[in-house]
């Protein structure tokens, strides 16, 4: 049987008491939302504080809801409640797709999508689905301070984000997509985690290719979108997608910058990157319709 440290758990009721406990315990204190990453570090043994703060009871980290037409979703809540959510699924259900394909059922019950982005872990679904999608995040420090970060300067490497000292990701804001845009989500997975993720988002403009955005991630360090692939794509024929998807492949699989691990080498890793990218575009394209 595995012991964890001892430790004191707090469970403030709003974003000013996470701050203030924040402040009063500095490094000695962690938040965690459903602890599915923290309580696995403790276990190994890579993580130890005295001072755990649990999110849970903070009304303003929940919520799945549409607000100035975009949705705005709570950092705390689950991969679970956002997969099933009425509003997700009739109206972005690209992302209630994502969001069932994270992890096990289990995973899905306890972890957040806060906690998945803000833990850094590259093999991430949803940190690569938003690039696409255009998200932004909202973050808060306190009752007061409030500043939107876009997706891409989220993730400033591997287990590293853009969040200041007692500042708390509290949301998530998708926009809603244009009429006909389409968003496809793919991966790649060997073992638990993705291996690769792709997710590319399109419209048809007439019979252009408009709005694409490629974003590829999980087989390097961070997610990153594909823009001189974008740059070669918006614009372009639609029904000349096929021309352009070697060199879309090529510049997917640089933007992707693999790292060798247990899921492959550099090479196998570029090559799978290109494929994926591929095959995610082929299938956007032939969810679009024309505006
Ligand atoms: C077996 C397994 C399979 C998985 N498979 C996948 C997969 O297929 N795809 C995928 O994308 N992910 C996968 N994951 C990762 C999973 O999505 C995350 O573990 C989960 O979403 C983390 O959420 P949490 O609330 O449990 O995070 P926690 O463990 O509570 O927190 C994680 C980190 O984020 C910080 N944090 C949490 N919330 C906030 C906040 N609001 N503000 C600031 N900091 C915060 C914590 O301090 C901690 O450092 C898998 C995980 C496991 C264990």
């Amino acid at each position: 049987m595995t012991v964890l440290p001892a430790f004191d758990r707090h469970r403030p009721a709003s974003l000013a008491g996470a701050t203030e406990l924040l402040e009063t315990y500095g490094e000695d204190a962690v938040v965690y939302a459903g602890g599915t990453e923290l309580f696995l570090l403790f276990k190994l043994g890579f993580a130890e504080y005295p001072h755990l703060i649990d999110l849970k009871g903070i009304g303003d980290l929940f919520g799945i809801e549409r607000r100035d037409g975009e949705l705005r979703i709570g950092a705390a809540e689950t991969h679970r409640s956002i997969e099933r959510h009425p509003l997700v699924r009739e109206q972005w259900g690209s992302l209630a797709t994502m969001e069932r394909g994270v992890g096990n059922l289990r995973v899905r019950t306890m972890g957040s999508i806060g906690g998945n982005l803000c833990f850094g872990d590259p093999h991430s679904d949803p940190a690569t689905y938003l690039l696409a999608a255009g998200a932004r995040l909202e973050a808060r420090r306190g009752a007061d301070e409030r500043r939107e970060i876009p997706l891409a300067s989220f993730t400033t490497g591997p287990f590293e984000n853009a969040l200041v000292d007692g500042e708390l990701l509290a949301g998530v804001l998708v926009p809603a997509p244009a009429p006909g845009a389409a968003i496809v989500h793919r991966k790649f997975v060997l073992t638990e985690r993705p291996a690769i993720t792709v997710a590319a988002h399109l419209r048809r403009d007439g019979s252009r290719l408009a709005d694409v955005r490629l974003a590829v991630g999980s087989a390097g360090n961070r997610p990153s979108r594909v823009e001189r692939a974008e740059v070669l794509l918006n614009g372009r024929e639609a029904d000349d997608l096929e021309g352009a998807l070697a060199e879309v492949a090529d510049l997917a699989a640089d933007a992707a910058d693999p790292v060798e691990d247990a899921n492959g080498s550099v090479d196998y890793k570029r090559h799978l990157v290109g494929v994926i990218a591929g095959r995610t575009l082929r299938e956007a394209l032939a969810e679009s319709r024309g505006a």
